[in-house]
């Protein structure tokens, strides 16, 4: 809301998911279900991304699994170079504009400087793994959260 003004210590809240791109979600949430004991509490399609997603709880934190819908969405090229696995790290953030100011500043390379709309109602924007040593960041900040974030 206050863009463009300075607020010191702004931080990440909290790992909030872990993104697991995956060939096959149906056979991959038999599996997380497996190992966390308890089922999938949602299913999501985000048709501008190409992807089907899958969100576990797990404590404070959720894992993400993502399938490709679209043979040129990002997962399909993530699992056709490197195979399945992890594929971001989500911090929440209470101001994402505050925060895509801050890591510029700090050098970061921001892949979408407009946030998007992603999966689990939430803002997105993702930071380029060459400058976070190979990891793909994904920041995000609850749409409407209005309880939390007064
Ligand atoms: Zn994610």
């Amino acid at each position: 809301m206050l863009s463009g003004v300075e607020i010191q210590g702004t931080t990440m809240k909290k790992i909030e998911h872990i993104g697991i791109a995956v060939k096959n979600i149906e056979s991959a949430n038999k599996v997380y279900k497996s190992l966390l004991g308890y089922d999938h509490y949602k299913s999501e399609e985000v048709e501008s991304e190409g992807v089907k997603t899958s969100f576990f709880t797990c404590g404070e934190s959720k894992i993400e699994l993502l399938e490709a819908t679209k043979e040129n969405s990002p997962i399909a090229k993530f699992i056709e170079k490197r195979g399945e696995g992890i594929h971001h790290i989500a911090f929440a953030v209470d101001d994402i504009y505050l925060e895509i100011n801050r890591l510029k500043k700090e050098g970061f390379v921001v892949l979408n400087e407009t946030p998007k709309k992603g999966a689990d109602n939430k803002l997105v924007v993702f930071l380029h793994p060459k400058s976070t040593h190979g990891v793909l960041v994904e920041l995000c900040q609850e749409i409407n959260n209005n309880e939390n974030n007064l």
